[in-house]
């Protein structure tokens, strides 16, 4: 008797969790009633939308959404939705990095997704984008004989102002880099990303400047082919775009024109033209 009790208690405590005996609500967006177990709820912004309206929003960004959405942001990402349809139809990325989660870039037209698994990402523009970072973290470094050894995740965060949310994701798990020890006492340690890797952070990072350069009108399509910069990147050892300063820049040249100049070697002149058409055009980047 006892037993029977307490499994009905228990089944009683599991319905009312499952919200068999919440009354019904009516859906924020289309005033339908709902039945508390068909219902998304919305605890910041405390209501709660009908299978069907919930459904409109893209499965990547429900559980931030439900987190964090106030109602008007849920209309706002209706109408944002349907403003950019087109354009983010158009999508067709030039740039892919990673296996399982994948990171696609549309330099071209300034979008980009991440899919998680096989779930479709979202297509998303550079032009909503508030803040992000792209980066290896280290979880655990080895010291051994033969060498040191980092394992971790590479991964990305974005911050958009449309759709309103905050996603990070991990392109890459347990990735093995090996790692330099910094000096001889301390315990510093750094590491070299893959190129491919690095290949895909350059290119973001340059779509992102060169969508602050569409805001500003100073964008030049002509002479600032992605390609280019990229390589411009690649040749002064930039990992991204965010590092480039106009003192690091001049440093940089100063550099590499001593390590190419034509008196060590005549068939480097080239390369010194190389290096001041790829220093123009990193410098004219930053410019305001
Ligand atoms: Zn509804």
């Amino acid at each position: 008797m006892f037993w029977i009790i307490v499994i009905a208690i228990i089944i009683l405590i599991i319905l009312w969790k499952m919200g068999v005996f919440r009354k019904p609500d009516e859906c924020k967006n289309c005033g339908k009633t709902i039945k508390g177990t068909e219902q998304t709820v919305f605890l910041e912004g405390n209501f709660c939308l009908c299978k069907e309206c919930a459904a409109k929003i893209h499965p990547q960004i429900l559980k931030y959404a439900k987190e964090n959405w106030s109602y008007a942001d849920y209309t706002d990402y209706l109408a944002w939705e349907e403003a950019t349809k087109e354009e983010r139809s158009r999508f067709n990325p030039d740039v892919t990095y990673g296996l399982d989660n994948k990171l696609s870039i549309d330099t071209e037209r300034g979008l980009f997704s991440f899919s998680v698994g096989t779930e479709v990402g979202m297509v998303l523009r550079f032009a909503d984008l508030t803040d992000y970072e792209l980066n290896f973290k280290p979880e655990e470094v080895k010291e051994g004989l033969l060498g040191d050894k980092v394992k971790g995740n590479e991964f990305i965060t974005v911050d958009l102002s449309a759709p309103r949310v905050y996603l990070e994701e991990v392109i890459n798990y347990g990735v093995k880099l090996r790692l330099r020890k910094k000096g001889f006492l301390s315990t510093k340690y750094e590491y070299e990303l893959p190129d491919e890797f690095l290949e895909a952070i350059r290119a973001f990072t340059i779509c992102v400047y060169i969508e602050a350069q569409r805001r500003e009108g100073t964008y030049n399509q002509e002479s600032q082919n992605i390609g280019e910069i990229e390589k411009a990147l690649a040749l002064f050892m930039y990992d991204s775009m965010d590092e480039v300063t106009e003192s690091s820049l001049k440093q940089q040249r100063n550099t590499l024109i001593k390590a190419f100049h034509p008196d060590n070697n005549e068939s480097n002149e080239a390369y010194s033209q190389k290096i001041n058409a790829a220093y123009e055009l990193l410098s004219g980047m930053i410019k305001k």
